[in-house]
């Protein structure tokens, strides 16, 4: 049997969980029609509600033993309840989505037809379109797409959500990150794999509330470019070569000045030498910066590589296929 786990953080969303556990049963019980060897758990995780999500999530444990939760002691965010849900899931194949119906289970019969033989690692969506977003939300979106493929080594796909299907070998190599200030969208595309985007059109909740107000996102933003960019570290070298080669300017002009003519170039002189001291702090706060970059690098302990595959694993596979078939 291969056990698929369906990982739902929950943040006030007694509206939608019965809809979604509705939709999700039903989703679940078609693939089990097709596919024999599937079983399924869904591990909701409860961060902090404050309306009758646990109640619910309880109420759902009764009558159905695929339930499980975890509730949160307060509102710990919905990056802790995605780690929460990947550390205690048992599954093989495990899929983290939103209990919004904004990542409709729909897709994920074909989700699982990607990854069940090892095609892919990894199954997600790809929103290509914003609607129902505001104007001014997609633009800032784009931009900080923009700006974190520019300095990050980590390339995030721009439209790339949280719903994602994927093996229990990727599940590990993210738990293998265990750095406490997590940004998903960077991690999932971190440890690597094979993933197989799927595009499809932004849909709207069908009840209850979006918890993101702008300045949560924005604030979001950058702390995604401070967990995947050690660029900003790096600005007040650029800034103190700048106002050395200012500094350098100005002390020719005087310089020409002084020879070639009567003026006095006493102004200059001393903009040149405040400028330069200027400039050798900033150079040397960048120095000192990027002494603090690789310190955060080592902190954060992230694995040095990651596996995709050994001998092993291949000669077992091979075994599993030739007594399968
Ligand atoms: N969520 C959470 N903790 C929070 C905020 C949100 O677990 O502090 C969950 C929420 O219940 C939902 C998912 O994260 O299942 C996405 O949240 P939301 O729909 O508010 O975000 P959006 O779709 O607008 O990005
Ligand atoms: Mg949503």
């Amino acid at each position: 049997m291969r056990l698929i786990s369906v990982v739902v953080p929950c943040y006030n969303e007694e509206e939608v969980l019965p809809m979604f556990y509705e939709e999700i049963v039903k989703v679940t019980d078609g693939m089990k029609k097709e596919h024999s060897d599937v079983d399924f758990e869904f591990l909701f995780i409860n961060d902090g509600s404050k309306d009758r999500t646990l109640q619910i999530f309880r109420e759902l444990a009764d009558k159905d033993k695929r339930v499980r939760y975890i509730s949160f002691s307060r509102n710990f965010g919905k990056e802790s309840g995605m780690y929460a849900g990947l550390k205690n899931c048992r599954g093989d194949f495990v899929v983290v989505m939103d209990a919004d119906l904004q990542h409709p289970p729909a897709f994920l019969p074909q989700m699982y037809n990607y990854v069940k033989d090892g095609e892919y690692d990894c199954a997600t969506t790809r929103r290509v379109s914003r609607t129902g977003e505001s104007k001014v939300r997609s633009w800032f979106a784009r931009k900080f797409y923009k700006i974190m493929n520019k300095i990050s080594d980590t390339e995030i796909v721009d439209g790339a959500q949280d719903f994602r299907f994927m093996t229990r070998q990727m599940v590990d190599a993210i738990l293998d990150m265990s750095e406490y200030n997590r940004f998903s969208k960077g991690i999932f595309s971190w440890v690597g794999f094979k993933v197989k985007y799927m595009p499809y059109e932004n849909v709207e909740r069908p009840a209850g509330t979006s918890s993101w107000s702008f300045w949560g996102l924005f604030r979001y933003s950058l702390e995604g470019i401070m967990a995947f960019s050690t660029f900003p570290l790096a600005i007040s070298i650029f800034c103190g070569i700048l106002c050395l080669a200012v500094a350098l300017i100005f002390f020719i002009i005087a310089l020409i000045v002084t020879i070639f003519t009567y003026y006095s170039a006493s102004l200059f002189y001393i903009l040149s030498a405040i400028l330069a001291v200027g400039g050798v702090q900033l150079g040397c706060i960048g120095i000192m910066g990027q002494y603090i970059a690789k310190t955060y690098l080592e902190v954060k302990k992230r694995p040095i590589y990651i596996t995709g595959e050994t001998d092993e694993d291949y000669r077992r596979k091979k075994a599993a296929d030739k007594s399968g078939g």
